[in-house]
């Protein structure tokens, strides 16, 4: 395995790395992946707890998804989306409105989830051009949000991490101070309250809803911040808002979709819709990069015109509608029906949270293990009392994520938040392993 590492770091310049840290550490070469397991060169098992980057929904190498692929490939790997079609793309879209939030029936396709914002971004700005308010120009974000890297994604997203430097390549954007229901500045506990926090968005509002074009929000859950998660409250409050403003709304599913949360959509749990929707990581069950922009009727029909009009979406990419990611997407779709994956992840949710609580819930650096499906994330902390975490510098989830290697559990964290978004076809007795594992790391790192 090591001459592959040194072949691999004579070349290879890895995504969101410090490459020196390389040198301690040396990019692990997977030789196969089987369900939530991974296995290096050297036949090593580790538990894909994070789901690689949480797209990997069914685990990996699923027998069904490779041969609806393999059936795929040998009828047409891609063919140029713009006037032609095929199958795949109209069954996946007849499939997905079934499922989606209702309203949701027009289907952009894309290559990957940061594309999917911009084309979110491009299509409300044009929209409110073309309905006749040019004057809307800006977005509305939340703090400590993300939506992918990219200048526009990067510009409506809001951590610093990745932001900062770039800021002045950056749009304007309104950024709405984002519920922190652990650290609650109103004293409030996350199930109870009536987001007394929405305040903030309603003051940005008042001040700026006639500059704004539209809202982009994570549902529920602010992923790269840490697994934050608010209640569904604040989606409806902010549904209310925007309609009374004429603001559109732009979920960013991205990373909450297709289960994650435990319904198949974060917005489900609020019982409304946006008028746009990302979906990217799950969609394909982690085998393909692909991505979708979804709309409404309303929004598609303001682009509606003939040609010299000049109002038609001049929005590409080459690999738009790839065939082999449709045949991805909907195998994921009839597995998560036939096998009915949803209602089985959620019985078995508790499962992993009580585990969880059983092995690290009372550790004096673990400020709260909080959950939402099967994701839970470990917060951890100087001291329970004062909530204060770590100081960056000192790398605690990045110690804890080596000694998590070493010990088989993939288990790449977000600065002091370890997380679990496993798969959803993840057992028992694999929920089992993953928390012992993860358990013994922290407590190499952070003794009782
Ligand atoms: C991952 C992610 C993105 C970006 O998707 P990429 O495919 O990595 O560009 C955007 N938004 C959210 C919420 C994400 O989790």
């Amino acid at each position: 395995m090591q001459q592959w590492q040194e072949r691999d770091l004579k070349h290879i310049w890895h995504p969101c790395s410090q490459m020196k840290d390389y040198e301690e550490l040396p990019p692990i070469v997977i030789d196969h992946g089987r369900g939530v397991y991974l296995y290096d060169m050297e036949g090593k098992e580790y538990i894909d707890i994070v789901s690689s980057w949480w797209c990997n929904l069914l685990g990996h190498c699923n027998p069904k998804i490779n041969e609806a692929m393999k059936q795929q490939m040998e009828l047409l790997e891609h063919v140029i989306f713009a006037n032609f079609t095929h199958q795949p793309a109209i069954r996946l879209c007849e499939e997905l409105i079934r499922i989606l939030p209702s309203g949701l029936t027009r289907f952009n396709f894309s290559d990957n989830g940061s594309a999917a914002v911009e084309c979110a971004l491009k299509m409300a700005f044009q929209y409110q051009y073309q309905t006749g308010h040019p004057e809307r120009t800006r977005f509305m974000c939340l703090t400590e949000g993300y939506h992918g890297e990219t200048i526009g994604a990067l510009s409506v997203g809001s951590m610093d991490l990745y932001a900062k430097i770039y800021r002045p390549m950056l749009m304007d954007t309104l950024h709405i101070p984002a519920p922190d229901c652990y650290r609650c500045p109103y004293g409030k506990c996350r199930d109870s309250c009536h987001c007394e926090c929405f305040a903030g968005a309603e003051e940005m509002f008042a001040a700026h809803g006639g500059e704004t074009c539209a809202v982009i929000v994570e549902p529920l859950l602010q992923g790269s911040a840490g697994m934050r998660i608010y209640p569904p409250l604040y989606l409806k409050k902010l549904r209310q808002l925007c309609d009374s403003y004429g603001i559109l709304l732009i979920a960013d599913e991205i990373a909450t979709g297709f289960g994650r949360t435990g319904k198949m959509f974060a917005f489900d749990h609020a019982g409304v819709s946006p008028d746009i929707m990302c979906i990217s990581k799950g969609l394909t069950g982690g085998y393909i990069p692909m991505a979708i922009t979804v709309t409404t009727e309303n929004i598609y029909q303001a682009f509606y015109a003939d040609y010299n009009e000049g109002k038609a979406f001049m929005h590409s990419h080459t690999y738009s509608g790839n065939p082999l990611g449709c045949a991805a997407a909907l195998a994921v779709q009839k597995i998560l029906r036939e096998d009915r994956i949803l209602e089985k992840a959620e019985a078995r949710a508790p499962y992993l949270h009580g585990r969880l609580m059983e092995a690290l819930g009372s550790h004096p650096h673990v400020g709260e293990i909080r959950h939402l499906g099967l994701i839970n994330a470990i917060e951890l902390v100087e001291d329970r009392e004062s909530k204060q975490g770590f100081a960056g510098e000192r790398r605690m989830g990045y110690q804890i994520y080596q000694r998590a290697l070493k010990r088989g559990l993939l288990l790449r964290p977000l600065g002091n938040v370890l997380y679990f978004n496993p798969p959803l076809v993840i057992e028992e007795n694999e929920m089992d392993a993953a928390v012992e594992r993860c358990a013994a790391a922290v407590g190499e790192i952070l003794p009782e």
